[in-house]
């Protein structure tokens, strides 16, 4: 399994992929480079080969560039995801024009942030603007667990994690020395 980048890692700070996780990632070129190609590929075949993951975003994995992909079906907010062939979506430049609909809060995680969950506040009903895996643009409206899905992944591609969003963090217990000091650190 490729290797996922993260903030913080058995309770030691990764700077460097810290740096990448936080920056604002590039815009692909459309039309699609045959590296735009190549780096779309990585980052799908990196999803699909794990399954504890209901997104993953070109960051995540080192690549600075805007592109996300998440499962369409067979997951939802707290059971296992199920591997389940092609149910999943690829979102390249992706721009939220509009969110709507109720602010849900609900507990996520990230591979990014390991060991932790945390409260985030999202909009049940977005519409993304972008283009699909072939060049194609897509204008599409995603609602309830889905909506909060690409809302964590998009994130991503502005640097930001849940961490910046969160109303309350949860860190085990036998790590609280080091997630304290952490998060005091940042206020
Ligand atoms: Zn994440």
């Amino acid at each position: 399994m490729s290797k996922t980048w993260a903030l913080w890692r058995d309770e030691k700070i990764n700077e460097n992929e810290t740096r990448l996780l936080r920056r604002v990632a590039d815009d692909v070129p459309v039309p699609f480079d045959e590296e735009a190609k190549r780096d779309i590929m990585i980052v799908v075949n990196s999803f699909l080969e794990r399954d504890d993951a209901a997104g993953l975003a070109a960051p995540q994995i080192g690549i600075s560039k805007k592109i996300i992909v998440f499962r369409t079906r067979g997951f939802s907010a707290d059971t296992q995801i199920q591997r389940n062939g092609n149910d999943y979506e690829v979102l390249v430049n992706p721009k939220i024009t509009q969110y709507r609909g109720d602010k849900e809060l609900q507990k996520e995680g990230c591979l990014s942030c390991p060991d932790i969950s945390v409260d985030v506040v999202r909009a049940t009903s977005i519409k993304v603007k972008g283009y699909d895996r072939e060049g194609k643009k897509i204008n599409k409206r995603y609602s309830g667990f889905l909506a909060r899905v690409v809302q964590h992944e998009f994130d991503h591609l502005d640097g930001k994690l849940i961490v910046d969003r969160g109303r309350t963090i949860y860190f085990p217990r036998e790590k609280e020395a080091f997630f304290q000091a952490m998060f005091k650190a940042d206020e």
